[in-house]
């Protein structure tokens, strides 16, 4: 689950990386209590949205306490690349003397904390790798260690003030403590009072959330979140064609094949294991009210399950698309026999279902 800047810097200042003075409104009108008075004159008021590239998307905007109130008012009005904003945090604006980029991500192939330095900063970190590979320095440290090694920090600062490597130990504790895929400043700024986080990004671990005491996934979007309820494996794509399949591996396959044969999916889930009569339905009917979805796929194995009882699913659900069926193991021929009578389609293979479910998405 991703975090917005400002809980971001709430929780990089609590691990002591220096974060502007700032302030959260959700509206102009917060601003007339005047809690915004103490910043300094010259403020940026930063949009609080879930977007990549957001100055440039028109999310940033500078200002001072005279035109503060107006430039509030235009920055609500606005959607950065179609995310309407809600909330903007208003911060001191810091003159700045150099931009820095500092990262701590997963470097899944060594299963070690990778963490990325740059002497260029405020661009993707894409571009500064292509551009100017010398400026860019990473480390990777086992995250069994509780404090990155003094020879490592010296080597990631480069020539950087050296205030830099006590921020890049604190977002590495900051990235272990909160279970951390990202953690991120960009830019890490040098200003004439010190080095400061002037943008701040978290990434948790969505695995990890119950751990971290958040009860909700707020990424989640409203039919993953039922997904969820129903102890569904489910992933929203971008396609045509719906997949409901039991087993991770299968539902995978189901997917592998709709690509092989040119076809799109709308999805993946899976029902996971015994799924019954209720959970075949509740299934059908989530996929179904995805309006994009034209055909459904459902391509179950029958052992636990049963495959009379994933029929009985299916016609319960009652939906408009078109269903194509593909049952085998437990029971298959009473299945089959249920389908038959209500006007499904099934195949014996795997292969000729997907088949048929890429030709009715054309
Ligand atoms: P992003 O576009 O979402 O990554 O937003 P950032 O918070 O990184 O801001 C984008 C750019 O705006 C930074 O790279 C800075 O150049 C500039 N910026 C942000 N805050 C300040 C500030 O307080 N003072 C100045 N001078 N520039 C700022
Ligand atoms: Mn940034």
């Amino acid at each position: 689950m991703k975090f917005l800047e400002y809980e971001a810097k709430k929780i990089f200042g609590s691990y002591g990386i220096p974060v502007p003075r700032g302030v959260l409104i959700s509206s102009p009108e917060d601003l007339e209590s005047g809690v915004a008075q103490s910043i300094g004159d010259g403020v940026v008021l930063k949009a609080q949205v879930d977007v990549g590239g957001r100055g440039k998307a028109g999310g940033i905007l500078m200002s001072d306490q005279d035109t503060m109130a107006r430039t509030a008012r235009e920055l609500f009005g606005r959607d950065i690349k179609g995310v309407p904003v809600r909330e903007i945090l208003v911060e001191e604006r810091v003159s700045i003397d150099h931009e820095y980029y500092l990262s701590i991500a997963i470097d899944r192939s060594t299963k070690q904390a990778l963490i990325l330095f740059a002497d260029s900063g405020g661009v993707d970190i894409e571009t500064v790798a292509k551009e100017d590979p010398k400026a860019l320095r990473k480390a990777s440290v086992p995250v069994i260690l509780h404090d990155i090694p003094a020879f490592m920090l010296r080597e990631l600062r480069g020539d950087a003030p050296k205030e830099v490597e006590k921020i890049i130990n604190s977002l590495y504790r900051v990235f272990c403590e909160k279970d951390a895929l990202l953690a991120e400043i960009n830019p890490l700024v040098s200003t004439p009072s010190g080095i400061i986080a002037a943008d701040a990004k978290l990434i948790v671990d969505d695995n990890a959330l119950k751990r971290q005491g958040i009860t909700q996934n707020r990424d989640l979007t409203e039919r993953e979140r039922e997904a969820e309820r129903h102890g569904f494996s489910y992933v929203e794509l971008e396609g045509d064609i719906g997949v409901i399949g039991n087993g991770a591996g299968l539902t995978m396959a189901t997917l592998d094949l709709i690509e092989f044969y040119d076809g799109k999916a709308a999805n993946f889930l899976d029902v996971g294991g015994g799924a019954d009569q209720e959970r075949v339905r509740h299934a059908v009917n989530l996929v179904a009210g995805v309006s994009s979805v034209k055909v459904i796929i459902v391509n179950l194995l029958g052992g636990i399950t049963r495959c009379d009882d994933v029929a009985r699913g299916i016609v319960e659900a009652g939906v408009d698309q078109q269903i194509i069926v593909r049952l085998a193991g437990t029971n298959e021929e009473l299945g089959n026999e249920i389908l038959a009578g209500k006007g499904y389609r099934m195949m014996d293979s795997m292969e000729d279902a997907v088949q048929a479910a890429v030709e009715a998405s054309r």
